[in-house]
C-alpha cells in the first residue's frame, strides 16, 4: 500500500494534509458493526448477487447510520476487471467509489479464476470505499485520497467489523513524500 502522491493546488493540499494527520476513527462501543457484517459472510458463501448485496447494504446503511451521513448506494458487480498499471502490472480492481453518484462498486468474484472473492477481502474493500465515502460526506474534504491517516481510519474500520485486533501501521518514506506501510515492523507490533 502506497500514499498517493501531494495535489499540487494548494486549496486541495490542505485537505491533504488534513486527511493524511486524521488517524483516528470513531467506534462504536458495541459490536453492532460485527453483527452488520455477519450476514456478508454468509451471503458470500451462497454466491449469490442479490443477497451478497442486499447484506452489504444492510452493513453499509449501518456504518451511515452511526457516522450520520447518507448512506452510499452499493453496486455489487460480477468479475473484477482486469487494470493495467505503469510499468505492466496488472494488478485486479477490487471495488470504486464515485463522489458524484456517492455510490460504491464492489465485485464479487475475481478476474482471473472467477472465484468467489474471500470474505476479508470482500469487507475490507467495502470498508475502504466506505471511507472514500466519509471523507466526502464527513470530514467533508474536496477529494479523497490514499494518505497515511487514511489507510489508519480504513484498517481501524475493518478490524472493527471484522472483530479482529487493529494493528498499528508504520510507515516508510519513499520518494516525493509518498509512504508505504511497513509490513515487517506492523507485523510484529513494534
Ligand atoms: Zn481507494
Amino acid at each position: 500500500m502506497l500514499t498517493d502522491r501531494e495535489p499540487r493546488k494548494s486549496a486541495l493540499l490542505a485537505d491533504f494534509v488534513k486527511s493524511d494527520q486524521n488517524r483516528i476513527l470513531t467506534l462504536p462501543e458495541d459490536n453492532c458493526f460485527v453483527a452488520m457484517a455477519g450476514p456478508i459472510e454468509s451471503s458470500l458463501e451462497s454466491a449469490a448477487a442479490a443477497s451478497v448485496r442486499l447484506a452489504s447494504g444492510e452493513f453499509l446503511g449501518a456504518l451511515a447510520a452511526f457516522y450520520q451521513v447518507e448512506p452510499p448506494l452499493i453496486r455489487v458487480l460480477a468479475a473484477r476487471p482486469l487494470r493495467t498499471r505503469e510499468g505492466g502490472w496488472s494488478t485486479e480492481l477490487f471495488g470504486d467509489y464515485d463522489r458524484e453518484s456517492k455510490s460504491i462498486r464492489v465485485w464479487m468474484r475475481t478476474a482471473v479464476q472467477k472465484r468467489v472473492t474471500s470474505y476479508g477481502t470482500f469487507l475490507s474493500t467495502l470498508c475502504h470505499e466506505f471511507c472514500h465515502h466519509l471523507d466526502v460526506q464527513l470530514w467533508r474534504y474536496h477529494d479523497t485520497w490514499h494518505t497515511r491517516g487514511f489507510y489508519e481510519r480504513t484498517a481501524a474500520l475493518y478490524h472493527h467489523a471484522r472483530g479482529t485486533p487493529a494493528k498499528r501501521l508504520f510507515w516508510i518514506g519513499m520518494p516525493r513524500r509518498r509512504w508505504r506501510i511497513d509490513w515487517l515492523r506492523t507485523n510484529r507490533g513494534f
